[in-house]
């Protein structure tokens, strides 16, 4: 049975722009490598942000993995807290806690808190811990403003409706207060709870060392993205017993590998950037396809360039990941049984610097798939193609040749 090998390009897919002649950076960039499987398989689309969850990477990389994230999300929190190996309990509620900055006059400023060094975020999230640290609430560091908070109890409820806070600068707290839905008792509690904690945590923040001078202090917690334990059903007993690994620079695209019981492959020198080992993804993906039956090869760099806004940078990242992650893959497999895939898990249009909810093109070669006379890998080619809109796990059965 053939193998297969998904080319994920984070955020890649894009608007036409008056810049390039009313092309996308998709269409104004050579792709030979991608233009490739096109050209010798089949397109199609595929709708990765089902409407009701959060438009993010880690929602949508569970739909191209076939794991309907509209029954099966988890949640961000739980997601990263698996990435960093922290059991949770049956009572316990993880939550994603970014370090943000907040003006003195209450509007949110700054979701990183000024891409917080993680010396110093670690610092900070130690000395919230010493402070506020209980049996009902732990503090976790993570990398720079990606940190974590776990509630512990059965008094808490993860039915809490809150604001991505890099989708919500600019805003006042007033209108970012989480809210209890359904109007649940105890998520009402949980509600008053974090809010007491965050208030108590300000005052903690503005008098903290390591805040003074600052033009982004972590002046504020802010916890979003809550859930319980993932319970995700492994990917082999998805597939027919056949086996995955995952290659990534990104927690949450690692945690999420984790929750499905994918092996995570670490590549040194991976840095989810323009300057990211590609050399070494390329060989890790040619490795554990010996010892798998597929490969999910997430590159993020394009995605970082396009939510910047630069389109040079896009562009070069565009083509570095033609040239340098899918075309020597292929050229390396020429001989073997492989299905191939390539797409994006979602548009990051330059002009809007994130993300967006519309189909993304996709392209499919391979043992047994037939040609459908598409030669080019680009958003206006692919919906031309004969696969049509593709959903749920149908993408991936095709990969995994399980049709
Ligand atoms: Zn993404």
């Amino acid at each position: 049975m053939p193998k297969g090998i998904i080319f994920l390009a984070d955020g890649m897919a894009d608007l036409p722009l008056d810049e390039l002649g009313g092309r996308t950076p998709l269409e104004a960039v050579e792709t030979p490598a991608m233009d490739a499987i096109a050209a010798s398989g089949a397109s199609g689309t595929f709708l990765t942000l089902p409407e009701g969850l959060p438009t993010s990477s880690d929602v949508a990389n569970m739909s191209v993995l076939g794991f309907y994230p509209e029954q099966n999300y988890p949640g961000r929190g739980p997601i990263e807290a698996v990435s960093q190996g922290i059991e949770l309990g049956p009572d316990d509620i993880a939550w994603r806690c970014n370090l943000v900055t907040v003006s003195p006059d209450g509007i949110l400023l700054d979701y990183s808190a000024g891409h917080i060094d993680n010396a110093v975020s670690a610092r900070i999230m130690a000395d919230l811990q010493h402070e506020f640290g209980s049996g009902k609430v732990t503090f976790y560091p993570g990398v720079s403003y990606r940190n974590l908070l776990v509630l512990h109890g059965s008094e808490f409820s993860d039915k809490v409706d809150y604001f991505k806070p890099d989708s919500s600068q600019g805003m006042h707290l007033d209108e970012l207060r989480l809210a209890p839905l359904a109007g649940d008792a105890k998520a009402v509690h949980t509600v008053k709870f974090l809010e007491d904690l965050s208030a108590r945590t300000a005052r903690f923040l503005a008098l903290h060392p390591l805040n003074q001078g600052k033009d982004a202090p972590a002046s504020h917690i802010w916890p979003w993205s809550p859930g319980r334990k993932p319970s995700l059903m492994p990917f082999a007993e998805r597939y027919s017993g056949r086996t995955g690994a995952v290659i990534s620079a990104v927690d949450v695209i690692k945690g999420l590998a984790k929750c499905a019981c994918m092996d995570v492959i670490d590549v040194p020198g991976a840095t989810g950037f323009i300057d990211t080992n590609y050399a070494g993804k390329v060989e890790a993906a040619l490795e554990a396809l010996k010892t798998h039956d597929f490969v999910y090869l997430h590159v993020e760099a394009i995605d970082e360039c396009s939510h910047m806004g630069d389109l040079a940078l896009k562009m070069q990242a565009i083509a570095d990941f033609d040239a340098k992650i899918v075309a020597p893959v292929m050229k390396a497999l020429a001989n073997e049984p492989v299905i191939f895939a390539v797409l994006p898990d979602h548009p990051v249009p330059i002009k809007l610097r994130q993300h967006t909810t519309t189909p993304v093109p996709v392209a499919v070669c391979g043992p047994g798939i037939t040609p459908d006379g598409i030669c080019r890998f680009t958003e206006n080619e692919a919906p031309k193609g004969r696969l049509g809109l593709m959903k749920g796990d149908q993408l991936m059965r095709m990969v995994m040749s399980l049709n």
